[in-house]
């Protein structure tokens, strides 16, 4: 085999959520290399979607970022909390410094339905109501219409049913959260009784996950409407045999149809074969049409929606659209405008002449957004692998500059970077502010707030 030694390689990532640590793991962990990586996020805390996507209430989940944890520990990592790309940094600098350069930045953005009356005050994405309620700085001052007795969720996958849930947990059960306080303190005074979650095609069909599902038939104080006709298969559709997953969520929404209802406080109903046309209200959203669908085979076999002529409108006071997110394009860099993704190869970003670059891409940003937060371990292999690869065949052309001298640029360009110790500083803050209040933590959620926090500590400690 190739030895894999390089002397001094140096790797930028751009990003620190679950597939940037990943991917800087894949490289640190590598016995057979001598690698630095430098990491570039936006925000002064790093592990991404983990801190801003995943629901406040799965606390399990975010236990993963104490792998990242060790890996920014590594002698060979450094972090870059609070550069920004195309402010502080430019994709040119990064280049004239390092090697190679690998972008972890997600899908920021939303994909739109595409209906009138879609941006009308009261519609909303979950992207924004998920980094809301998750305190992202970004989002710290949006508003959400919480007075209404009605929400809509339109979609099927695991992010409606987490936006449900949020809607509809009591005041009791986020308070032990580490949902932001301002969320928390708004969500507790919603006057939201009935969150309808609604998808296009059928249950079989449904994006979410079992035990996701399974979570919203135990939640205190919901009851789970499901109608016993919408749930029934009918026997044209069997021939498409359902997976296993899809079989245990439609006998599970059997049961839940079955089930007498308790009058409970709140409510979360789940309705299928339901496509929105159109948003209705004069300067707010005051309801939403909705056409029934029937199920039609396309030309690859896949079951597709098929709009019917029955059309009915559902009277709600919000509508979060939770059918998925889309990268946004990077200046310079190529984009799939179709995928919503940066355009690449297993990992490799093209450059401008088609031809392979030192740019790489992981995560959500390399594949679009699908899978588990584990799911990007292995995406992110594929592309250090790919990197490898470039790097033993002498792909890598060497960078202008002999040292990166990252600290000085950005200084002199007036960027405040945070450092990891600046973060763990952050980390222990929210931590204590927790548990005062039992809860795993409770977010600083203004950018200026994280940097007053480090300051006072690195004054203390001076
Ligand atoms: P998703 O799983 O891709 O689900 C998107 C849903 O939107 C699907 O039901 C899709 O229906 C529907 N949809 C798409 N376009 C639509 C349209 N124009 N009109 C109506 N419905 C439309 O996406 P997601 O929920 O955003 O989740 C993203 C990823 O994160 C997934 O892999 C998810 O499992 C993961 N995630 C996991 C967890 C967890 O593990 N607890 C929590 C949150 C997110 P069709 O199927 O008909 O296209």
């Amino acid at each position: 085999m190739t030895p894999l030694r390089y002397t001094g390689l140096r790797v930028a990532i751009v990003g620190l959520g679950p597939s940037g640590a990943y991917a800087a793991a894949h490289l640190l962990s590598n016995a057979e290399l001598d690698v630095r990586v430098d990491a570039f996020e936006r925000l002064p805390t790093p592990w991404g979607l983990v801190r801003a996507g995943v629901a406040p209430d799965h606390p399990n989940i975010k236990s993963v970022t104490r792998v990242y944890e060790n890996t920014a520990d590594h002698p060979h990592f450094t972090y870059f909390g609070n550069v920004h790309l195309g402010r502080d940094l430019s994709r040119e600098d990064l280049l004239a410094r390092y090697h190679a350069v690998i972008y972890a930045v997600g899908t920021p953005g939303d994909r739109p339905l595409g209906i009138a009356g879609e941006h009308l005050p009261g519609s909303v994405s979950a992207s924004s109501l998920v980094a809301w309620y998750n305190g992202h700085p970004d989002h710290r001052d949006d508003a959400f219409n919480l007075r209404c007795r009605r929400a809509v969720v339109i979609g099927n996958g695991n992010v409606a049913v987490d936006v449900a849930r949020m809607l509809t947990l009591s005041p009791a059960d986020l308070a032990r959260t580490d949902m932001a306080d301002h969320a928390v303190a708004a969500l507790s005074a919603s006057r939201i009784e009935e969150v309808v979650v609604v998808g296009r095609r059928g249950p079989e069909q449904a994006a979410f996950t079992h035990p996701e599902l399974r979570e919203l038939g135990q939640l205190a104080g919901v009851e789970i409407d499901v109608d016993p006709a919408e749930v029934v298969v009918p026997p044209a559709h069997r021939e498409l045999a359902p997976g296993k997953i899809t079989q245990r969520n439609l006998a599970l929404l059997q049961q839940y149809a079955a089930r007498p209802r308790p009058d409970r406080s709140r409510r979360i109903a789940l309705r299928f074969l339901l496509s929105p046309t159109r948003i209705i209200g004069e300067d707010r959203v005051q309801a939403v049409e909705l056409v029934r669908n029937r199920l039609a085979r396309d030309d690859a076999g896949s079951l597709r929606a098929e709009p019917t002529s029955e059309r009915a409108a559902l009277a709600a006071g919000l509508i979060v659209r939770a059918i998925g997110y889309r990268g946004e394009p990077i200046p310079g860099l190529p984009y799939d405008e179709r995928r919503g993704i940066i355009a690449n190869t297993d990992g490799r970003i093209l450059s401008a002449s088609g031809g392979p670059g030192r740019e790489y891409v992981v995560g959500w940003a390399k594949r679009g957004p699908s899978g588990v937060i584990g799911t990007n371990k292995k995406c992110a292999l594929q592309t250090v692998r790919a990197l490898l690869q470039d790097m033993v065949a002498g792909r890598l052309s060497v960078p202008i500059h002999r040292e990166p001298a990252i600290e000085p640029l950005l200084r002199s360009r007036g960027a405040q970077p945070v450092a990891l110790a600046g973060w763990r500083t952050l980390d222990l803050f929210e931590q204590a502010r927790g548990r005062a209040a039992k809860r795993p933590r409770a977010k600083l959620t203004r950018v200026g707030d994280m940097l007053g926090v480090i300051e006072a500590q690195r004054r203390l400690s001076a």
